[in-house]
């Protein structure tokens, strides 16, 4: 049977980490549903539309390379409906260290109790990318920072644009 993953986040927007998530994933499932999580309360620099479209450019090679079916959807109600939209049987989530840990842990628990026929399986960041995260990424972007070692082109510039709109 194929299997389908699903990868909940913000995205705001796509990092090299996220894309390292992804391109591991393609060694447990057949099929990834990215999930562009837009929810009230939580302001994203870029628009659902955007990180959306960002995704599907950056992660072709990554589909190109290992034969992963990549889609990428939006949703703004809980990560387990959303997979059970996706019909997928795990939800894959990074860790970068413990403060992830606790936080993804508490959250798994309680998908679980919701789902309990959608198990999440978390992945361990790579090291060469551990330390990315995208509010980190805009915080230097916006003090002028090069964020090249941590973001894919394409999400530079739309990044940037993004700032320049604000
Ligand atoms: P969220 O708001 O859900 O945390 P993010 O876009 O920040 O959204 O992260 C989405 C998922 O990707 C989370 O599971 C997060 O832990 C993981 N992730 C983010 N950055 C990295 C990274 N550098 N390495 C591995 N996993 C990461």
């Amino acid at each position: 049977m194929a299997r389908t993953g699903f990868y909940p986040g913000s995205f705001d927007p796509v990092t090299y980490g996220h894309l390292d998530i992804i391109a591991r994933s393609a060694r447990m499932v057949d099929k990834l549903v990215i999930g562009v999580g837009v929810h009230v309360g939580k302001q994203a620099l870029l628009s659902a539309a955007e990180r959306i479209s960002l995704i599907e450019t950056v992660t072709k090679p990554i589909s190109e390379h290992s034969g992963l079916k990549i889609s990428v959807v939006s949703f703004d109600d809980l990560a387990v409906a959303a997979a059970k939209r996706a019909h997928a049987q795990v939800i894959i989530r990074g860790l970068r260290d413990a403060t992830d840990f606790d936080y993804e842990v508490q959250m798994a628990q309680m998908n679980g109790s919701l789902s309990p026929d959608i198990e999440t399986v978390f992945m361990a960041a790579s090291p060469a990318t551990r330390m990315i995260a995208s509010s980190l990424v805009k915080q230097i972007a916006k003090m002028g920072g090069d964020t090249s070692l941590f973001l894919p082109h394409e999400a530079e510039t739309a990044l940037r644009a993004a700032m320049a709109r604000r």
